[in-house]
């Protein structure tokens, strides 16, 4: 799972990298620079201090040489020097005078090194020799600075030449007073000059450097081709300033940090602010989310990008609860009624149950609009469309107060009422439902019509405590009204149950053997009356059943459709049908076999499929075969009805009308279907006697024949019945009379001909 790390958190966190990486390098750079710049500030300072010095000295140090060598050239010096006259007087006062307030002092001393006029020094005796020895020796200049226990004073021996004789007859020595020319400038506490005869040529350490500064001049004065040289170094401390530096280094982190600590702040609360709003808004759009108006929430309205956010947002939720709300409405509304549809009324129907509990009480019914058939086909759709949109109106006026009302399917209704507590209370209620309901339909034609209603009740929890059996037995007690017609309102009790219960043991059994393979085809033969030959067969589907020995087709095949396993039976019952087909007409040459096809497969275009699915890889077809498909199945859509009859007979298969005459008849209809025969219905058969049958016997015998139609007659089962055809026109039948249904063992056995004793 990720962590979750507030916005404040990451806005500080990347503003603390961002400022501590930029004051980190800032505060390198700000070192570097402040610590460059003392630095090299330092050793200007240092340089131009030296260069005064120098400067300085070297004027002194010129002067003392050129006073020194200009005394040494005096002959008068030289004069004295080899004992002539005038040399205290004269040279005496001359010397002083030269060596009065000066930082050089001269002396001179004879051509042997002794003492001839001195001056008074600090010079260190053995240094004085030194250098006149040494320049006794060599005849010419020589210096050296003598740093006994004194100040640093140079010393300088000049010989003095004598003109006349050639050589030297003297010595002049210079004492040059270093510290006397330094008085002068009063060097600063922390500078420290340093006066050497030769260049010290140290190269102090990088450490050392940083705490002082170092810098080295010379001077020098030539005399004769000689040179008297000084070397300064001048060093300075300089680790007051770097302190300093170092103080302004700090002092600027402490102010780099106590800024940055204020920057976190202000992203703290910058961070938090951000967090806090945007928290607003994920609460306001929850808030719409969830009941489509945010209550106590307002959108953040600042003029900034959160703020245009959580307004777009506002709108982005609205819309989609919009966009959802049509959605839902589109889905749970009927379009024709404005109606909520069955899938809303299921939802509100478990909805009930859930919040009321088991103190819940109240009614579904399964309302059915009758006679819709019979408006569309008098009156055409679009107003069969108008009867429905009235019946919802007329229901939703009718209905009790607080009822919940949906269109289930094409005319059918389901609503929720309360139960109003007794049986009589709740048919009475619904007795002023269904009556009374005229209605108007059709633009032009103004027609009044009646509504007819069936109304199946069920009651919670009387009936059932559940959503799936309550709505079972709803639609069973609708059933029952459909099936009995004893009334148009029908409260699901303990007879409806019943059937409840055994369809559903019938449709176990069912399943049980379609997986067994267990049904059996057994084949009733049909007859030429005038001479008993067999004709045909109508295959019957028996349902063999340990308790009941045989159950009837009629009481399980609407079982088995409504369960969809007629499906898997009808191709069962093909497979098995195609198979006896050659073993019964080798017996029977000439002979046809007749297979009913389911009403529920026909209506709803699947049994094509079915058949054209049997035949499966074998290059047979239905050859021989006659389907048998109910009248009513006509009067459906004519187009469908006629393409499927069309492919049927493309298999080699011929078409009979079953149970003629029974039903809605559109006799007008027939000549336009590829029909073979006409079965006459039973019901025609069976009273006879009455004149009204015998003329529909004589009618459909003049319609089969005037298309060009097979006649058979079904359901026979005496003589009078058999003669009465016979005398119609009808010379085929099917019936007891001859034969009862039988497996094909015994259809085998049979004879050609069926001759009856006469009664
Ligand atoms: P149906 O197609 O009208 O079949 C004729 C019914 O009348 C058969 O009942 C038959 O046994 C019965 N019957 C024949 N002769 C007489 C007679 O002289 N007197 C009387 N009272 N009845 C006679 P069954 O076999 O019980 O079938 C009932 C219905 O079940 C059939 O009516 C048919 O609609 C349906 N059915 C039967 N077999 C199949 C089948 O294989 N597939 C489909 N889809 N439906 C079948
Ligand atoms: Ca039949
Ligand atoms: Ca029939």
């Amino acid at each position: 799972m990720q962590r979750q790390t507030s916005l404040t958190h990451q806005i500080q966190k990347a503003f603390k990298k961002l400022i501590g990486g930029f004051v980190a390098l800032s505060f390198i750079l700000m070192s570097t620079v402040i610590a460059v710049a003392t630095l090299y500030n330092q050793e200007r300072e240092t340089q131009k201090y030296l260069e005064l010095i120098t400067a300085a000295f070297d004027i002194e140090l010129n002067n003392a040489i050129s006073q020194t060598d200009l005394l040494a050239d005096t002959p008068l010096a030289s004069l004295a020097l080899e004992g002539s006259v005038g040399r205290d007087v004269y040279l005496n006062s001359l010397v002083r005078e030269i060596n009065n307030g000066r930082p050089h002092k001269i002396e001179l001393y004879d051509f042997k090194g002794r003492p001839f006029i001195s001056a008074n020094t600090t010079t260190d005796k053995t240094d004085i020799s030194e250098v006149l020895q040494d320049a006794i020796q060599n005849g010419a200049l020589r210096s050296r600075l003598s740093t006994g226990r004194y100040d640093p004073i140079l010393l300088a021996a000049f010989p003095i030449i004598s003109a006349r004789q050639g050589k030297p007859t003297g010595y002049a020595v210079l004492h040059f007073e270093v510290n006397h020319v330094l008085e002068h400038f009063q060097l600063p506490k922390d500078m420290n000059l340093k006066v050497l005869d030769t260049p010290s040529g140290e190269n102090p350490s990088i450490l050392s450097q940083l705490f002082t500064r170092t810098a080295s001049s010379s001077v020098r004065a030539q005399h004769q081709g000689h040179t008297v040289a000084l070397h300064f170094e001048l060093s300075e401390r300089t680790w007051d300033n770097s302190l300093f530096a170092f103080g302004m280094i700090l002092l600027l982190a402490a102010g780099f940090l106590l800024t940055l600590e204020r920057a976190n702040r202000w992203a703290a609360n910058f961070g938090d602010r951000i967090s806090e709003r945007l928290g607003n808004v994920l609460r306001f759009s929850r808030e719409i989310l969830a009941s489509d108006k945010a209550k106590d929430l307002k959108p953040d309205t600042e003029p900034d990008e959160i703020g245009a956010l959580s307004i777009s947002l506002e709108e982005l939720l609205r819309k989609e609860r919009n966009y959802e709300q049509k959605l839902f409405n589109a889905s749970y509304t009927d379009d024709l009624t404005g109606l909520p549809n069955y899938r809303a009324f299921k939802e509100k129907l478990a909805e009930r149950i859930a919040s009321e509990g088991p103190g819940a009480s109240f009614c579904v019914l399964f309302i059915d609009l009758i006679n819709l058939k019979g408006v569309n086909e008098a009156y055409g759709y679009e107003v069969g469309d108008q009867a429905i949109h009235k019946a919802g109106a007329h229901l939703a006026a009718r209905l009790p107060e607080g009822h919940f009302l949906c269109r289930r399917s094409a005319d059918e209704f389901s609503a929720l009422i309360d139960d109003p507590g007794s049986s009589e209370a709740l048919i009475q209620q619904l007795d002023r439902v269904i009556t009374d309901a005229k209605v108007s339909v059709g633009h032009t034609t103004r027609t009044i019509t009646t509504l007819q209603f069936s109304i199946g009740v069920a009651r919670y929890p009387k009936d059932a405590t559940n959503e799936r059996d309550i709505l079972i037995a709803a639609g069973a007690a609708l059933q029952e009204c459909k099936k009995t017609r004893r009334s148009r309102v029908i409260l699901f009790d303990e007879r409806i149950q019943k059937t409840v219960i055994r369809k559903y043991i019938l449709q176990q059994k069912i399943k049980k053997l379609l997986d067994e393979h267990g049904f059996f085809l057994y084949y009733q033969p049909k007859v030429d009356m005038r001479n008993g030959q067999i004709v045909g067969f109508e295959a019957l589907v028996r349902m063999p059943d340990p308790d009941e020995g045989f159950i009837s087709p009629e009481e399980f095949i609407p079982i088995a459709e409504e369960a969809n396993q007629i499906e898997y039976l009808t191709e069962q019952l093909l497979q098995r049908l195609l198979h006896d087909r050659d073993t019964i007409q080798s017996k029977f040459p000439g002979t046809k076999l007749s297979f009913n096809i389911s009403t529920r497969l026909f209506n709803e275009n699947r049994f094509l499929k079915i058949a054209a699915d049997t035949l499966g890889e074998a290059q047979e077809d239905y050859t021989g075969i006659v389907f048998e498909i109910t009248e009513t199945e006509l009067a459906q859509n004519l187009q469908v009805t006629l393409t499927q009859l069309s492919a049927i007979i493309g298999l080699g298969a011929e078409i009979s009308i079953d149970d003629f005459g029974k039903g809605y008849s559109s006799l007008s209809r027939l000549a336009d279907f590829p029909v073979h025969e006409l079965k006459i219905d039973a019901s025609f058969v069976r009273s006879y006697d009455l004149t009204s049958n015998d003329k529909m016997i004589r009618g459909i015998v003049g319609i089969a024949r005037s298309l060009g139609l097979e006649i058979i007659a079904e359901g026979v089962e005496t003589k009078s019945q058999e003669d009465m055809l016979i005398l119609a026109g009808c010379f085929k039948a099917q019936g007891w009379r001859y034969a009862k249904a039988l497996p094909l063992h015994e259809v085998l056995r049979l004879p050609g001909k069926i001759t009856l004793r006469d009664e």
